[in-house]
């Protein structure tokens, strides 16, 4: 079911409330101030602030409490995922938005891929890099295992940031003054996981949730996953077995039957090996 999860100020939430006829609330449980029940979407309104929205309306409701794309443009973003699932490649792309292209991005009411379903992903993102300039770097299994034992998580992550905006450049003459990247490192740390490289971006701005922030963030994220969805319905077709996300049982199960299927061997081509999944599998 569509979920949204939003934290509001006081002023907003009072906005919210208010706007829903009093049958509409009902009584909220612990931690809760709001409990609010529309046909198509529950409002659970949080002691905290946060404000989650349940339903096939879910995004419809939550829309006008988005925070507002901070834009400057043009304006550069990127993100990445894959990075949390046992299988697949890890997927970065970046995305250069000028004000026409961002006011594009927000009609298709672009933001955080996770908190998107894949069918409306796959239905999206065409639109999306038809029109609008990005970059895309895919970092397959194979390759992820090769250079794992001797790169961290973030220094892989950080490398192909780097190498989106290179491409990016190398695509479009030049880069805008205005760069953000979904933060999973600090600033220091970022550049010094690039020492060594060729050419090394810099003046990126670096803030967490910029997904939600930044509308070229959260269309890079949209176009990022769209990428690692395509690949695995690529590697299902491939070995005739459906490869499921995420690192949980679910995987460790299909992991298994895998390597009976496939021998052990075969893994490193389609999962990220130094995942405690690898350590589960029978011998
Ligand atoms: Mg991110």
């Amino acid at each position: 079911m569509p979920t949204v999860s939003l934290t509001l100020t006081e002023e907003e939430i009072l906005r919210l409330c208010a706007s829903f006829p009093a049958s509409l609330h009902k009584t909220p449980g612990p931690y809760m101030r709001d409990l609010i029940k529309t046909e198509d979407c529950v409002l659970s309104v949080y002691n905290s602030g946060k404000v989650v929205f349940q339903g096939s309306k879910a995004e419809e409701y939550a829309s006008p409490y988005r925070p507002k794309p901070k834009g400057i443009y043009p304006e550069a973003g990127s993100d990445e995922v894959g990075t949390g699932d046992y299988f697949g490649p890890i997927a970065v792309a970046a995305v250069l938005a000028d004000q026409k292209d961002a006011d594009f991005l927000k009609c298709l009411s672009a933001h955080d891929s996770k908190q998107i379903t894949d069918a409306r992903i796959l239905e999206t993102v065409p639109k999306i890099i038809e029109r609008v300039p990005y970059s895309l770097c895919l970092l397959d299994n194979t390759k992820y295992n090769e250079v794992q034992p001797s790169n961290n998580m973030n220094r892989i992550k950080a490398r192909l940031h780097n190498m989106c905006y290179r491409n990016l450049k190398k695509k479009y003459g030049t880069l805008p003054e205005h760069i953000i990247i979904d933060q999973f490192t600090p600033e220091n740390l970022y550049y010094r996981y690039l020492s060594g490289e060729p050419e090394i971006i810099r003046g990126i701005t670096f803030e967490t949730k910029a997904e939600d922030k930044y509308i070229t963030v959260g269309a890079a994220s949209m176009i990022a996953r769209y990428a690692f969805l395509k690949a695995m319905d690529q590697m299902s077709k491939k070995y005739g077995m459906e490869f499921p996300k995420g690192a949980g049982e679910k995987a460790d199960e299909f992991a298994a039957n895998f390597i009976r299927r496939y021998g052990k061997d075969e893994l490193k081509h389609v999962a990220k090996l130094n995942f405690a999944n690898t350590k589960k599998l029978p011998e």
